[in-house]
């Protein structure tokens, strides 16, 4: 199976989710670890946002990571300016192509606006820029006119093409039928890369199906976060296209973690615990079926093995719990219990939990253990 590449965009697009400011230290912190995690694209800002933006990004830039950079840009020469003073060589150029976007943004037929594409691109080579081009709301334009728009830039020297699923008008099975057939269309050298939102919680599985079509490049963001609900998370995109298609990726998931943490630490936000791979609780156990397999044998309830991405397997005492639970996270703490109080330990966190709507504490259990110990020896 293929390799895929990653383009992240936490530093653009994840920037722009509702209330997430990123100071210059977190983005070069983001920016460093990124290109330690393996990822070989990030875009890192939006120079057309004013002095400070294109300050952080010439700060990024002179990291000199082995990551490449790119910046985005609208279809605009004076964006274009602001982006080559940057010291950033590459350059994002994107503009809608769906009519409904081309009309009510920029008031522009296709044809207009292919030739807007097209003035900033050439300005934009003439500089000695690489080029990427986006197409934004790629999901709601003609086919016909993506096939023409890419066909013709591909004739100035432009490869890079992004597919973007804007306003998540796509399902796997339409993202998949329409990178193939675009690809069918134009020269086998289009890099194609898909850049999906998930307003239906599709967005992983859009890039994959894209990806999985024919794209070469996912455009992701790191715990997903990014306009409205968010962008494809670049972590359950890698760690899905490695376990679940058998492909390639460069990312090296021991990072993941960490990575993951300090974007949601520096977005403020709360991605919620039950996030895959790097939430609070996604290799965290409660049900006594579940614990009871995986204490004979992990592989009865897990994919990967969390240690793939530097974490373990955590098994906690709530509602569902069984007996072997309580007797398993006892023997964690150097204690031991007959079954008789282990039935008795287990009464109590099934009624704490309810009560409580909550996981029993190791302390709590301990406590109760010493309490039904006093009664046995009392009874005696
Ligand atoms: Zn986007």
């Amino acid at each position: 199976m293929k390799s895929l590449k990653l383009c992240d965009t936490t530093l653009r697009d994840g920037e722009q989710a509702a209330g997430v400011s990123f100071t210059r230290a977190e983005k070069l912190e983001i920016a460093k670890l990124l290109s330690e995690s393996g990822v070989e694209q990030a875009e890192v800002g939006i120079p057309a946002m004013g002095r400070r933006e294109q300050e952080d990004i010439a700060a990024i830039a002179e990291l000199g990571l082995p990551m490449k950079m790119m910046t985005w840009n609208r279809a605009m020469v004076s964006d274009i300016d602001k982006a080559w003073n940057t010291g950033v060589n590459w350059s994002h150029v994107s503009i809608p192509v769906s009519e409904i976007q081309l009309r009510g943004k920029l008031g522009l037929s296709p044809a207009e606006g292919l030739t807007k594409l097209q003035r900033a691109a050439e300005y934009a080579l003439r500089l000695g820029m690489t080029v990427s081009v986006g197409m934004e709301d790629s999901s709601r334009a003609s086919m016909e006119f993506l096939v023409e728009l890419v066909n013709s830039l591909y004739k100035e020297g432009i490869r890079w093409f992004r597919y973007a699923d804007t306003v998540s008008a796509h399902h796997p099975g339409q993202m998949a039928e329409r990178v193939s057939t675009l690809l069918g269309a134009v020269p086998a050298d289009v890099e194609l890369e898909v850049h999906c939102h998930n307003d239906f919680g599709l967005a992983v599985a859009n890039t994959l199906s894209g990806i999985a079509a024919g794209a070469t490049w996912a455009s992701t963001t790191i715990a997903g976060i990014g306009e409205r609900t968010g962008n494809a998370a670049m972590e359950e995109v890698a760690l899905a296209w490695r376990y679940l298609y058998g492909g390639q990726c460069a990312v090296r998931p021991e990072m993941l973690k960490r990575l993951a943490d300090k974007v949601i630490a520096a977005s403020g936000r709360n991605v919620g615990d039950a996030k895959p791979i790097v939430g609070q609780l996604a290799f965290t156990h409660e049900s006594g079926i579940h614990v009871d397999g995986l204490m004979k044998d992990t592989a009865t309830y897990q994919t990967f093995d969390p240690s793939e991405v530097g974490r373990e397997h955590r098994f906690v005492l709530g509602k569902h719990s069984g007996s072997g639970s309580v007797a398993h996270v006892l023997g964690k703490l150097g204690l031991e219990a007959n079954p008789d109080t282990v039935a008795r330990l287990l009464d109590r966190v099934r009624e704490y939990a309810e009560v409580y709507k909550d996981n029993v504490p190791e302390s709590l259990l301990v406590e109760w253990l010493m309490e039904e110990n006093a009664q046995t020896r009392d009874v005696v």
